[in-house]
Formats: structure tokens, sequence, C-alpha cells
């Protein structure tokens, strides 16, 4: 068993600006201290950090790779860029391969000007994208009284896998397959409208940063919203449960 690690408060730079930070903190939670953008997809407060979509990326002196922002703790006398030349490109570059592996076309989207996929589009200034669209088609389920799931807006951050089953315990949805073929499923690769698991707390709804999980009854473009309140209670309840540990 390894030992616990006592926290320090340390010193680092990030993008050239000398910040304090506790030790057990990752380069992402200091960076949002100090008031620094870094781009996240997968990442949620609350939730535990996954850092797979690799938008995070920093720059990291004596580091030959970049690395996840998200999962990174801070060291004494780390040097941390953000906002390279090189970070915007592969940021950019990460946009591009998520907007052409599904369907994401905004102007028929629910989650149109509620998209945290499309805002970052407008954030890094990607207007068009080099790569073939790859039209893939995958059945939407929607089989339960209340939401539906359409993989084929899905980008795989895992949000609504990690809610389910951190938060709320139900474990309801998990990924299954790999690479372009992975999809979001219900329990064992059921029906959600027939899941014995799920408590319809609608916790995957709000967490989903794209059109891919939504209420039913909201047909519209632009008709998705996001209850504000649900994330700050999911970021509670994530505190409440370490608290117990
Ligand atoms: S509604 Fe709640 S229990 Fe059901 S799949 Fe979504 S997060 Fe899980
Ligand atoms: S359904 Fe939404 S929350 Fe779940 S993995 Fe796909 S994009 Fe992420």
């Amino acid at each position: 068993m390894n030992p616990v690690q006592p926290v320090q408060i340390i010193t680092l730079t990030i993008d050239g600006k000398p910040v304090g930070a506790s030790s057990d903190e990752t380069i992402l939670d200091v960076a949002r201290q100090n008031g620094i953008f870094i781009p996240t997809l997968c990442f949620l407060d609350g939730l535990i950090s996954y850092g797979a979509c690799r938008l995070c990326l920093v720059e990291v002196k004596g580091s030959t790779r970049l690395l996840p922002s998200c999962m990174t703790k801070v060291q004494e006398g780390m040097e941390v860029v953000t906002d390279s030349e090189k970070l915007k490109s592969f940021r950019k570059w990460v946009l591009e391969l998520l907007f052409t592996e599904r369907n994401h076309v905004c102007s028929v989207c629910i989650a149109n000007g509620f998209c945290e996929l499309q805002s970052l589009a407008e954030a890094l200034g990607l207007d068009h994208v080099r790569l073939p669209y790859l039209h893939p088609s995958f059945t939407v389920d929607a089989t339960h009284d209340r939401f539906v799931s359409d993989n084929n807006r899905c980008i795989l951050c895992n949000r609504c896998v990690r809610v389910c089953s951190d938060i709320e315990g139900a474990h309801t949805l998990d990924i299954m397959g790999r690479g372009i073929h992975a999809r979001i499923i219900s329990d064992l690769d059921n029906n959600w409208g027939d899941s014995p698991t799920c408590t319809r707390c609608s916790k995957c709804v709000q967490v989903c940063p794209t059109g891919a999980i939504k209420e039913k009854g909201r047909r519209s473009v632009g008709e998705k919203f996001k209850r504000r309140d649900v994330i700050a209670e999911i970021a509670r309840m994530r505190e409440v449960k370490h608290e117990e540990a």
C-alpha cells in the first residue's frame, strides 16, 4: 500500500504567471482558480476525471508530450503553457475529428445554442473541417417514457455513464464497442425503456454536453436547456462522498 503523501503548498508558473497551489490539485484546477481558460469536454466538476477528450492538453516544460491538465497534478516549479499555437492547432484538430465522426448538424439539433461542442468550436474559431464526414447511422433509442438517446450526436465523453454510476448509483448506462463503433447502451444493451435500474433522475440529460441525450417533449431546434442547479448539486454530492470516505 502506498503511504499517503502529505499535501504541500507549492508554486509553479502558468503562461509565465507565478501561481500558488496545493500539491493535490490538477493543472486544470489551478488554471481555473486563476482565471485561465483551458477547453474541456469530458471534464465536469463533480465527476471523476476521465481524460478522454484530449482538449485540455497543455505543454509542461521538460515533458516531450502534451499532458491532460485534468489528470496531471501540479508540482513545485512546474512551468505550464496553456495557449500556444501548437495547442490551438491540436485542439482544433480534436474538434474537427469530433465533428466528422458523428452527425453534428447544429441547425437541426435540439441542443443548438446550448451545446458545449458548438460553443467550443465558436471559442476556438473552428468554422470548417478538412476531413470527410463519416455519417454514421446509429439506432435512436426512444423507448424510455421520458428520455431519448441518440448515439449519432454522442461525443463519447462518458459524462452520462459516470454521473449515472458514481452520483446516482444506478449504473444503467455504459459504453459498448470500440473506436467509431462505440456507443452508449442501457444495462446489457437493452431498450432504455425496459431498464429495471434507471431511476429516471435525469442527471444524464443534464450533464450531456450535446444533444445526444435529451428529454422527450422537446422536439424543436434549440429547445434543450440545462438546469445549472443540477450540475452544482452533482459537484456537492461528490464532495459529500469524499468527506464520508
Ligand atoms: S435517468 Fe438517472 S438513472 Fe436513468 S440513465 Fe439517466 S442518470 Fe442513470
Ligand atoms: S450521451 Fe452525451 S454525456 Fe453520454 S457520452 Fe454521449 S455526449 Fe457524453
